[in-house]
C-alpha cells in the first residue's frame, strides 16, 4: 500500500468504527447485535473483523479469526457427540460464516437441503436472518447495475463447482491469471453432492481388474441413453477423453480406484474412491486444495450479474455483485461459464415442465440457472432447455438423493405390493416412469448385508434415518408395510437369478450380490428433479456458440450450464465426466486464446 492509499483507507476504517460504535451503543462488545457467547465474552469488533473492520466478500479475515479462537473443523468435529456432525460433513472445510453469523441469527447451511433438528450454539439475536433466498423467483432479466470499481485479469470463471475448478486449475497451469467467482457462501455446487462416480472408458483401473471397455461403447450407450438427441461430436469427445480425465484427477491427488455399474451401461465404468465413498465431496476437497496450492483467486459470495461484451461479438468480462463490496467489474480476456444447471429453481423448472414444479429437487439451493440466461444475454444460443431429468430414487419425502450406485451395488426396486417391477439398471427416465406408474408413485430399494458392506454411502443413509432394517425379509416387509409372502418370494426369485447369473423377469444384466442376511434393509424412494440437460450451446472446443451458429470470441462454457452432451436423458456418472473433460478443454483453450492475443 502506498501512502496515498493508506490514508483514505485509515480514514474509512476510522469512520466505519465510529459509525459502528454509534450504531451499536458506546461499548460495542456488549452490543445486542452480538450473539450470546460473543456478548458474554465481551468480544470486540476488532476481535472478529480485524483492525480495519473491512470485510472482503469471501470473509477471509473473519473466518481466520473464528478458527483462531474456536479451532479448525477437525477440532470442532472431535467435540461433537451427536451423530450428525456439521464440522465433518460432505460440505468439507468451508467458511464458518456460511452458518455462523455475528449480527443476525445463525442458520445451519445443511438445512437448505436437510431438516436436521440442529441448534447452533450462540444462535445470535432473535432477529430475522437476513440471508438471501438463493432460489430466485425468476432467473433472467436482472437490471443493469453500476460498478463501483474495475479490476482486470486474464480469465474469469463463473461458478466454483467441478467444472469451474477444473477450468480454473487448467487455465492457471497453462499460464493464465484466473479469478473464480462463486455466488454461494461455499464452493462446490452440485458437484459436491455427487455420490456415485465418474464414468470413463478403458482406464488403467478397469484394465487392472481385467475388464474390457471401449470408448466407442460409451459413445453408443450415451447416445442411446440420451435418446439420440445428444450432439454426437460432443459425446465422442466425452468418451474418448474420459480415461484422460480420470488420469488428470489422479494427478491432482484424487482416488478413483473403485468401480461400479450405473444404469444404461453394460460394464463397470463408474469410477469412485475406494470403498464406494461419495465422489463429489472427495473431488471438491482435492480441487480446493489444488486451487489453494496455486494461489488461485477464489471468491465466494460473489455473484456474476452480467457477462460483458463489446457489442461486436467478443466477450470482455463480467459484472459481479459482492456480498460486502457491492457491484464491480472485472475486465477479462476470456470468460468461462461454469454456473451449473437449474433443477433447484421451481419457477424455471415449472415454466418448462409444469408437472415437475412441485417435485422435490436433489440440487443445491444455488442451482438456479442464471448462468444460462447471462450467457444468452451475451449472445449465446440455448438448447434443450425443457429436458429436465427426474431421478428415480430420492429418499422418501426428503431432498436426499439415494445414489444409483446403491442399485448398481446390488439393491432391487420393489413396489408396495412387494414385487419387482422394472430392471433396476435401466436408464433414469425409464426407472422414474416405472415408479410413477405405480399407484403410490413411490417404491422401495431392498438390499442385503453384502450390498450394504460394499457401499459406504448406505451407512450415510442409515445415519440420516432413511433406512429400515430387520433380521428377516418377512420382518422387513412388516416395517415397509408390504405383504410378507410377496416380498419373501421376490427376494427368493432374485437370489436365484443371482445364482444363475440370469434375470428372466427383467433382464437385469449385472447382479453383483444377492439380497442376503443377516440383516435386510429397505429405503422408501420417490422420483425427484435432478439434472437439467439443456443449456448453452458449445462446440467440441468448449466455445460458446451464438445464435448465428458462430463461436463467440473469448467465451467458453463447460458442465451442466451447457446443453448437447447428454441429449434428452443423462446417464448416471456422465455428468462428472462432462465437468472434467469440458472443464479442461475450456480452461486450456481460454489460456491459449489469451496467449495468441498477446
Ligand atoms: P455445479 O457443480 O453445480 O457448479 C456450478 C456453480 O456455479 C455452483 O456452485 C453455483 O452456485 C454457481 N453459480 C451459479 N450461478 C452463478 C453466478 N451467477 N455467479 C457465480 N456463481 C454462480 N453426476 C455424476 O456424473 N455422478 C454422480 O454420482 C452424480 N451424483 C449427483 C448427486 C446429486 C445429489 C446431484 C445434485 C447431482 C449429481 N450428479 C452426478 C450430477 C453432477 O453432480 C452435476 O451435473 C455436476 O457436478 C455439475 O457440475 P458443474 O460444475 O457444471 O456445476
Amino acid at each position: 500500500m502506498t501512502r496515498k492509499t493508506i490514508v483514505p483507507a485509515l480514514l474509512l476504517s476510522a469512520a466505519l468504527l465510529i459509525a459502528a460504535s454509534a450504531a451499536w451503543g458506546e461499548d460495542s462488545s456488549k452490543s445486542s447485535f452480538l450473539s450470546g457467547v460473543h456478548k458474554k465474552n465481551q468480544v470486540t469488533c476488532a476481535d472478529c473483523h480485524g483492525k480495519s473492520l473491512t470485510v472482503d466478500d469471501s470473509e477471509t479475515a473473519l473466518n481466520k479469526n473464528c478458527k483462531g479462537c474456536h479451532g479448525g473443523f477437525a477440532d470442532l468435529a472431535a467435540k461433537t457427540k451427536e451423530h450428525i456432525n456439521p464440522h465433518n460433513s460432505h460440505l468439507g472445510d468451508t467458511n464458518c460464516t456460511a452458518c455462523h453469523k455475528g449480527h443476525v441469527a445463525s442458520k445451519a447451511y445443511c438445512n437448505y437441503c436437510h431438516s436436521f433438528a440442529m441448534k447452533i450454539p450462540a444462535m445470535g439475536t432473535e432477529k430475522e436472518s437476513t440471508d438471501k433466498k438463493w432460489v430466485q423467483e425468476s432467473a433472467p432479466g436482472k437490471k443493469d447495475l453500476k460498478s463501483n470499481r474495475v479490476e482486470s485479469t486474464d480469465v474469469v470463471v463463473i461458478g466454483a463447482g467441478g467444472s469451474g475448478y477444473v477450468a480454473s486449475i487448467t487455465a492457471h497451469d497453462a499460464g493464465a491469471k484466473v479469478i473464480l467467482l462463486e455466488k454461494m457462501p461455499i464452493t462446490g455446487g452440485n458437484s459436491m453432492l455427487a455420490a456415485g462416480g465418474i464414468n470413463a472408458a478403458r482406464t488403467r483401473y478397469q484394465e487392472r481388474l481385467g475388464m474390457h471397455d471401449d470408448p466407442a461403447e460409451m459413445v453408443k450407450e450415451t447416445m442411446k441413453g440420451g435418446r439420440d438427441k445428444n450432439d454426437p461430436e460432443l459425446v465422442k469427445v466425452l468418451a474418448y477423453k474420459s480415461a484422460d480425465a480420470v488420469d488428470f484427477l489422479v494427478s491432482l491427488g484424487a482416488d478413483m480406484t473403485d468401480l461400479v455399474r450405473s444404469g444404461g451401461v453394460a460394464v463397470d465404468r463408474t469410477h469412485r474412491p475406494v470403498g464406494g465413498a461419495a465422489v463429489g465431496p472427495h473431488l471438491i476437497k482435492v480441487y480446493r486444495e489444488n486451487a489453494a496450492k496455486r494461489n488461485i483467486d477464489v471468491r465466494v459470495n460473489s455473484e456474476v450479474v452480467q457477462i460483458l461484451s463489446d457489442g461486436k461479438g467478443r466477450v470482455t468480462g463480467v459484472q459481479v455483485k459482492g456480498k460486502h463490496s457491492g457491484v464491480y467489474t472485472i475486465n477479462a480476456k476470456a470468460v468461462i461459464d461454469t454456473a451449473g444447471g437449474f433443477a433447484a429453481n421451481n419457477e424455471l423448472v415449472g415454466s418448462y415442465k409444469p408437472q415437475f414444479r412441485e417435485t422435490a429437487s436433489s440440487n443445491q439451493p444455488g442451482a438456479t440457472g442464471e448462468g444460462m440466461f447471462l450467457a444468452e444475454k451475451a449472445g449465446a444460443k440455448l438448447i434443450d432447455m425443457e429436458q429436465i431429468q427426474i431421478h428415480p430414487t430420492m429418499g422418501g419425502d426428503t431432498k436426499v438423493l439415494v445414489s444409483e450406485t446403491v442399485r448398481g451395488s446390488g439393491a432391487i426396486l420393489v413396489n408396495h405390493a412387494g414385487k419387482r417391477f422394472v430392471n433396476e439398471l435401466t436408464t433414469r427416465d425409464k426407472a422414474s416412469a416405472a415408479i410413477l406408474a405405480q399407484p403410490e408413485k413411490s417404491a422401495f430399494l431392498v438390499l442385503g448385508e453384502s450390498t450394504r458392506k460394499s457401499n459406504v454411502q448406505i451407512d450415510g443413509y442409515i445415519a440420516l434415518g432413511l433406512v429400515q432394517q430387520a433380521d428377516s425379509v418377512a420382518a422387513l416387509a412388516a416395517k415397509m408395510g408390504v405383504p410378507a409372502d410377496a416380498l419373501t418370494a421376490t427376494v427368493a426369485a432374485y437370489n436365484k437369478a443371482f445364482e444363475a447369473k440370469k434375470d428372466p423377469e427383467f433382464q437385469r444384466q449385472d447382479i453383483p450380490r444377492p439380497v442376503d442376511g443377516p440383516k435386510y434393509y429397505a429405503i422408501w424412494v420417490k422420483p425427484g428433479r435432478h439434472h437439467t440437460m439443456g443449456g448453452v450451446k458449445i462446440n467440441t472446443e468448449a466455445q460458446v456458440i451464438a445464435k448465428d451458429g458462430n463461436p463467440i470470441t473469448g467465451f467458453y462454457a463447460a458442465g451442466e450450464v451447457t446443453g448437447g452432451v447428454h441429449g434428452w436423458n443423462r446417464l448416471g456418472g456422465n455428468a462428472i465426466t462432462d465437468t472434467v473433460v469440458f472443464g479442461r478443454i475450456a480452461g486450456s483453450n481460454a489460456a491459449s486464446f489469451i496467449k495468441k492475443e498477446k
